[in-house]
């Protein structure tokens, strides 16, 4: 029937989103694979959720002058049937597309917000840990209110859990912008992920009241050489001016270390000092710490 022909066509075009050189895909058993692997997921997840399956895992985030844990990142993994880690660049995109994302974005949250209350309540010192946020999650209905309720309600300050969006959300969607602004209004900490991931610019910096900004690892990448060092410095010195604080993401060299301690970046997060690891191997490195 021409509904499957056409339906088989648009699951090929979907294999070369985004790449302009290239023009033709076909359906073929890789596509049929991934189709059956996306279906089985989106069939799974409800009972993931209830199960627990995903698991928090904490990257933490360092200073960069004095080398000691100063806050972290909460990255989404899932542990499959056989006991293997999903990474999230298998499912994010597809629960983004299907309109899942902000049951699991919600989820996140709420397992940060316990686990900040029960470390304030062991008496622990608390560091933000911040959380990611998909587009659909911050334009699905009350999502202010209900964020600022489950704070609320596990009893943390929404400041301990900071929210990071994406440059390009900040900058695409205008709709985002006044529910960002309620949540610096009720206290949440806003940071811009990815920067210099795409098309950036630094305009974009004024969009939002930013607290941090996140740059992108293949900005960072561009350390050693002459004109990629000079635009990072400037981006630097213009957040700075403009009362940011910055966090340099990937970073994995000491080389790109020492560069970033030069010019005045506020925080590391990256391979050199550690990936991102499970809850009990997280508290192991604030111990060291
Ligand atoms: P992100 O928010 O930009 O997170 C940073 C990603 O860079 C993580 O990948 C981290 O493992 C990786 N990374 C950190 N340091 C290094 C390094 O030195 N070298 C290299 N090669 N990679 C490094 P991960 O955990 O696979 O997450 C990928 C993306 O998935 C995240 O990018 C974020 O956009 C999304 N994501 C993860 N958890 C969630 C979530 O709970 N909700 C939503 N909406 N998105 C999430
Ligand atoms: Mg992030
Ligand atoms: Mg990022």
């Amino acid at each position: 029937p021409a509904s499957v022909l056409l339906n088989r066509a648009v699951s090929a075009m979907e294999t070369i989103r985004r790449q302009y050189g290239v023009s033709v895909a076909y359906y073929d058993a890789k596509v049929v694979e991934k189709q059956e692997r996306d279906d089985a997921m989106e069939s799974a997840f409800e009972s993931a959720i209830e199960k627990e399956d995903f698991e928090v895992w904490y990257q933490p985030k360092y200073s960069a002058k004095t080398k000691k844990i100063i806050g972290a990142e909460a990255l989404i993994r899932w542990r499959g049937k056989d006991g293997k880690l999903i990474p999230p660049g298998e499912f994010i995109p597809l629960f983004e597309k299907d309109g899942l994302i902000p049951v699991l974005d919600e989820y996140v949250f709420k397992k940060v917000c316990c686990y900040q209350k029960k470390r304030q309540s062991d008496g622990d010192e608390i560091i933000p840990i911040s959380v990611n946020l998909s587009r659909a999650s911050i334009l699905r209905k009350d999502f202010v209110k209900n964020y600022i309720g489950i704070a609320g309600r596990v009893g943390i300050e929404p400041s301990v859990v900071p929210i990071e969006i994406t440059e390009s959300m900040a900058v695409k969607s205008i709709s985002v912008t006044p529910f960002a602004e309620d949540l610096i209004r009720e206290g949440f900490s806003l940071h811009m992920d990815d920067f210099g991931s795409g098309y950036s610019s630094l305009a974009s910096l004024q969009i939002l009241r930013f607290d941090v900004i996140k740059l992108d690892k293949s900005l960072i990448d561009f350390i050693g050489t002459p004109g990629g060092e000079s635009l990072i410095r400037h981006t630097v010195a213009f957040a700075k001016e403009s009362g940011m604080s910055i966090v340099a993401e990937g970073v994995e060299t000491e080389q790109q270390l020492k560069f970033l301690q030069s010019i005045g970046c506020d925080s590391i997060q990256g391979f050199y000092f550690s990936p991102p690891v499970s809850q009990g191997e997280f508290e192991q490195l604030l111990k060291k710490c």
